[in-house]
């Protein structure tokens, strides 16, 4: 972890480096170190092997800002990706980059009008991020020219061939300048994208992200799902329900870090942050702090905690998700130390499932999926807390000073003495003992049932490639039984033997109800929590 490289030294501008500060980010990620440079440096097409979370919209992103010229009012790029919610996020996350720079970058989707589509368009628009499905509408009404693009990206290249959507991405190749650069990325590289990019890109360069051997310790690995909206809440109840707890909270970005000390301290924790933005001496200062336990909580980005060496930790939290496997097994490895035990938790939302698995195969580990602490439970923590230390106190008598025997007397002399503890207790512990004080969590997948954010329903179909069937198929099959327009069908997965669709939750109970046969197994069914997803 010594030759991690700077966004300085990446070629990028300086306006480019101040939005990158801004947004928080602190070093760039393997993949953006490997495809920025590149990128910028001349027009090599580039196949990229990158997860979702590793940064990778950023690693096209950053040279597309720097690259595109704001003065020309025409799509100079296009991104290409398989569903809309994905469309939406890298929009988002482009114009979340682009700083200063006067850019137009908007998703194109299936399920958005049109007609707003077509005014945005005609506005002039830079980057358009789009669904196979939509763009090719725009191309046959004309109201989109990708002729004159310089860059085409296709995102998730293996999701779009796995939904079926190989037809519709050559016919979109078809329309773009034959002149453009190409850039794919996807998690794998099948024969598949293999042979597209054979035919659609003349000559290109693999990037992969090197895997070093990862060995994690011995410690105590768990993972909850959480609306993003929801984590801090968490988080707060796995402190309280830890009597003692000593740890450290891993955040992406340095605004995520304040805003989770901000957080913290209102509700009355002893947190402090470290993180890029402070000096070697602050830094060093609050390190003290929490090595001398005056601090319990230790917010950080994963540059900042670089070197930290404190030995027993009870918890390690990482509040979002690391970029890879390696950054997963260095930030545990700050628990479990010396024959302590430590836990290690990792917060994700439903749609970071498939990046925890992959964290998990590469890092050779066995995270568990556990529940976010109740309240009840957290309730009873505490009173068992209370209830030990109040017999170690009482088992030392010596530990009860005069003074306080002359108060009780006065006590139990004015009142009635079985309402006497109660009052005391509730004196003592009111705040300490309020369910109230804590927020709702929502929970996911409750009743077994795979619900996403947005109340969604994963469904498994006993149907795969190997019957024959397509995303289209397969949504045409389900249209033809139940009243469901194609846009609520989303994330269609078509594996060999079986493929799994997204739909709001009360389509899905129609869905499996009418592909229900008598003494048949079920054709749909909802999907197994934490398989196959
Ligand atoms: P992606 O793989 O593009 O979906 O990115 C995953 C998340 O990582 C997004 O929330 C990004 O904002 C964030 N991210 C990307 N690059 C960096 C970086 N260099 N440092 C911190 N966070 C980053």
């Amino acid at each position: 972890m010594t030759d991690k490289k700077t966004f300085n030294e990446l070629g990028l501008s300086p306006k480019i480096l101040t939005a990158i500060n801004k947004k928080g980010f602190e070093e760039p990620t393997a993949i953006q170190v490997m495809t920025i440079p590149l990128m910028l440096q001349d027009n090599t097409n580039i196949i990229a092997q990158a997860q979702t979370g590793t940064g990778k919209t950023a690693a096209f992103g950053l040279p597309l800002i720097e690259m595109i010229k704001a003065s020309i009012k025409t799509v100079q790029a296009l991104i290409l990706v398989p569903t809309r919610e994905l469309a939406i996020q890298v929009a988002e996350e482009i114009n979340s980059l682009k700083g200063s720079k006067n850019l137009k970058i908007i998703p194109i989707y299936g399920g958005q009008s049109i007609v707003q589509q077509l005014s945005r368009l005609r506005k002039g628009v830079h980057i358009v991020v789009g669904t196979p499905g939509r763009i090719i509408d725009h191309l046959k009404r004309k109201t989109l020219k990708l002729k004159k693009i310089e860059h085409l990206i296709i995102d998730e290249a293996d999701e779009l061939l796995n939904m079926g959507f190989i037809e519709d991405m050559e016919k979109i190749m078809e329309h773009t300048n034959p002149d453009k650069r190409t850039l794919l990325f996807s998690a794998t590289i099948p024969a598949k994208i293999k042979s597209l990019a054979r035919k659609y890109m003349d000559g290109y360069e693999l990037l992969t992200v090197k895997k070093k051997e990862l060995v994690t310790n011995l410690t105590e690995q768990i993972y909850f799902e959480v609306k993003a909206s929801d984590k801090f809440e968490a988080l707060s109840r796995i402190i309280d329900i830890k009597d003692n707890f000593y740890g450290l909270v891993f955040c992406r970005t340095k605004n995520d870090a304040d805003s989770v000390v901000t957080q913290l301290t209102d509700r009355g924790y002893d947190a402090e942050a470290i993180h890029g933005d402070f000096s070697q001496l602050q830094r060093e200062r609050t390190l003290n702090k929490f090595k001398k336990q005056k601090i319990n909580i230790l917010v950080a980005t994963d540059v900042a905690a670089r070197g930290i060496d404190v030995n027993n930790l009870t918890h390690v939290i990482n509040y979002s998700i690391p970029h890879d496997p390696e950054s997963y097994v260095h930030r545990i490895g700050r628990t479990g130390r010396a024959g302590n035990q430590g836990t290690a938790i990792t917060f994700i939302t439903p749609n970071e499932y498939r990046k925890m698995m992959f964290i998990q195969r590469f890092a050779k580990t066995d995270i568990k999926k556990s529940n976010v602490p109740k309240i009840k439970d957290i309730i009873n923590a505490k009173k068992k807390k209370i209830y030990d230390d109040l017999t170690a106190i009482l088992e030392d008598e010596k530990k009860i000073e005069d003074k306080y025997y002359n108060f009780a007397d006065k006590l139990i002399q004015d009142n009635n003495l079985t309402e006497i503890l109660p009052a005391l207790l509730k004196y003592c512990f009111k705040e300490e003992l309020n369910p109230d004080a804590y927020g709702k969590i929502k929970e996911i997948g409750a009743k077994g049932k795979q619900l996403d954010q947005k109340g969604k329903a994963r469904l498994f179909i006993a149907l795969g490639k190997k019957d024959k069937i397509s995303a289209r198929k397969l949504v045409e099959l389900i249209m033809g039984k139940v009243s469901i327009k194609p846009r609520q069908i989303s994330d269609i997965q078509v594996m060999n033997r079986f493929s799994f669709i997204t739909v709001p939750f009360e389509k899905a109970e129609k869905i499996v109800i009418s592909f229900k046969e008598k003494g048949q197994r079920p054709l749909i069914s909802h999907a197994k929590k934490d398989k196959n997803r």
